[in-house]
């Protein structure tokens, strides 16, 4: 058994159990992982890193034509906003500071910044808690 925490497009954050990791990937294909609060079939896991810097040669999770594509862009901004305006900018020590954070070494706040895959990974490991910042294509220029 393997547990994700997922959250939803609504960021309700939840914890669910699947047999494995493909059990996981099937299930959500078929939609049928849905947020416990509002039944919403828009779930993605809550610990994957995204909001890690991306070398050029790494690839990018995309989709297109999706009818509320417009809606969902609005709330990944809406949502990346929030989290700037109302965390401070660490950088690439993102992943020093949130242990030091989780190690309770450094004041509890909310952080933001970039961290390698191989930091992620660790930290994912260490059981600790963050989530990906949604990158906007018009971010990048
Ligand atoms: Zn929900």
């Amino acid at each position: 058994m393997i547990q994700y925490s997922l959250i939803c497009e609504s960021e309700h954050k939840f914890d669910a159990w699947f047999r494995n990791a493909d059990a996981y990937e099937a299930q959500h294909k078929k939609g049928i992982v849905t947020c416990p609060i509002c039944s919403s079939g828009n779930v993605t896991k809550a610990l994957m890193a995204p909001a890690v810097a991306r070398k050029s040669s790494d690839t990018v999770a995309l989709s297109s034509g999706h009818p509320q594509q417009a809606e969902l862009r609005a709330a990944m901004k809406a949502l990346r906003d929030k989290v700037t305006a109302e965390a401070d900018y660490v950088g690439d020590r993102f992943a020093s500071e949130a242990r030091k954070i989780h190690d309770q070494e450094s004041e509890k706040r909310g952080i933001y910044g970039e961290a390698t895959r191989e930091e992620v990974t660790a930290l994912v490991e260490d059981g600790i808690d963050f989530m990906p910042l949604p990158s906007l294509p018009e971010d990048r220029n």
